[in-house]
């Protein structure tokens, strides 16, 4: 018998009928004589929508009332699909993160899960109930309801599975795996039968939005077998969807380039005539740390006539409070000229394993940008990743010739 975790995500959740679809392919995989463990999101758009009432009241609305908030799309989710299975003939039991117990620390909107009991879903488990937990919440030790950051239900999925052993974790969506680039964007894109782990997580980090980062790193670290699949297909005859692998069980011949990833999520900040001095870059980034803002690029400029520009991105979420942290921070103690800021920006990035093996991928990907006109305002790269940040307007054009130079929408 093996246990199976299965993660259904908004668009599988959207509607009753979508519901009852899911509800008929956990009593397949059961009648098959799997436990099955299910995570779901709340229904497409529902998350959006709980927040943007909370900022109709406040443009600034408090941490903690947002998770109070967002948290409750799941919890309708995990009551719907277990009346559902029951409907069938399932015997279900639903469960919100702090009903299990997934234990977080307490940074509200993006907290991180600390432990899991499991000791209750094994218990349900082996009383023959489907276990169905709401994805993307937890609960911090002073009982205070905390969420896992946007598309965190992919976590929630992945870390029970850890946390239970499970034999698979399997992510259901609205695309049938992981693709070499967004299939909304290049329909030529591919599916992926196996991406490796290290892929996967530059792939998300650098806004694939397929898989969430952290559930990615979760899986990494706890050896979490790992499958990215469609609910869409009929139950009886799935496709294999998307492996993430760990590298050393590929065997076959890397391609160079395995995917483009790209956001718009991010803002660039430039901090114009800094005085070229040690201490500048904490001086400047260390208070937006300690406000919690997560920052990504950074690019300092050789300086000159004892100044120098210091450009940044953050998230575009972000982008006014680190305006008003940057300028209480430069006008008191660092004395730099000016802060400018653009919020019209979109990063591109691909991604390969095979990188490390063959030069000239940099300068690939810049030819084929320029042969397009399209201006790198930033560039960063990493062992197995290029990063470019370019005006936005050019975001889908970048990302199509880059997909085709690279050979992606060839077999
Ligand atoms: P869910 O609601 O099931 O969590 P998401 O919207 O979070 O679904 O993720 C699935 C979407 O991710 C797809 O519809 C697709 O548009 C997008 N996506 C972005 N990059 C990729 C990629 N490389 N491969 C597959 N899907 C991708
Ligand atoms: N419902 C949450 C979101 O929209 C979590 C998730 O779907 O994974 O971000
Ligand atoms: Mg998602």
């Amino acid at each position: 018998m093996a246990l199976i975790v299965q993660k259904y995500g908004g668009t599988s959740m959207g509607n009753p009928e979508r519901i009852r679809n899911v509800a008929r392919r956990i009593r397949h995989w059961q009648s098959q004589g799997n436990q099955m463990i299910i995570v779901v999101s709340a229904m497409s758009g529902e998350t959006n929508r709980l927040l943007s009432l909370a900022k109709e009241i406040s443009p600034n609305p408090n941490a903690r009332e947002l998770d109070v908030i967002a948290s409750t799309g799941e919890q309708v989710t995990i009551g719907l699909l277990s009346i559902a299975l029951e409907e069938q003939g399932v015997k279900a039991k639903s469960y919100t993160g702090s009903q299990v117990r997934i234990l977080t620390d307490d940074a509200f909107t993006k907290a991180r899960i600390l432990s899991i009991d499991d000791a209750p879903i094994r218990k349900d488990l082996d009383d023959g109930y489907v276990v169905v937990v709401a994805g993307f919440q937890g609960v911090d030790e002073n009982g205070n309801i905390t969420t896992l950051g946007r598309g965190g239900s992919d976590t929630t999925g992945v870390a029970l599975a850890a946390a239970l052993s499970a034999d698979e974790c399997q992510i259901y969506t609205d695309v049938d795996g992981v693709y070499t680039t967004d299939p909304r964007i290049v329909p030529e894109a591919r599916r992926l039968d196996r991406i490796t782990f290290e892929e996967m997580l530059e792939m998300a980090s650098q806004g694939s939005k397929v898989l969430q980062i952290r559930s990615v790193e979760f899986a990494g670290k706890y050896r979490v077998k790992l499958r990215v699949l469609s609910s869409f297909e009929d139950e009886t005859n799935q496709g294999p969807g998307t492996l993430i692998t760990f590298e050393d069980d590929k065997n076959m011949e890397e391609p160079i380039i395995s995917g483009i990833a790209f956001n718009r999520d991010e803002a660039k900040l430039t901090v114009l005539g800094v005085p070229d001095r040690p201490g500048i870059a904490y001086q400047i980034l260390g208070p937006i740390a300690d406000a919690n803002i997560d920052v990504d690029m950074i690019i300092q400029n050789v300086g000159h006539d004892g100044t120098t520009d210091f450009s940044f991105t953050v998230p575009r979420s972000e982008y006014a409070r680190t305006i008003s942290i940057l300028e209480d921070q430069v006008k008191q103690h660092i004395g730099a000229r000016e802060i400018v800021g653009d919020t019209h920006i979109a990063k591109v990035s691909a991604v390969g394993v095979g990188m490390r093996s063959h030069p000239g991928v940099a300068s690939k990907m810049f030819r084929t940008l320029a042969e397009e006109g399209i201006n790198l305002q930033m560039i960063s790269t990493s062992e197995i990743k290029i990063a470019v940040v370019i005006d936005e307007k050019y975001l889908e054009l970048a990302v199509r010739v880059l997909h085709k130079a690279f050979g992606l929408d060839q077999a």
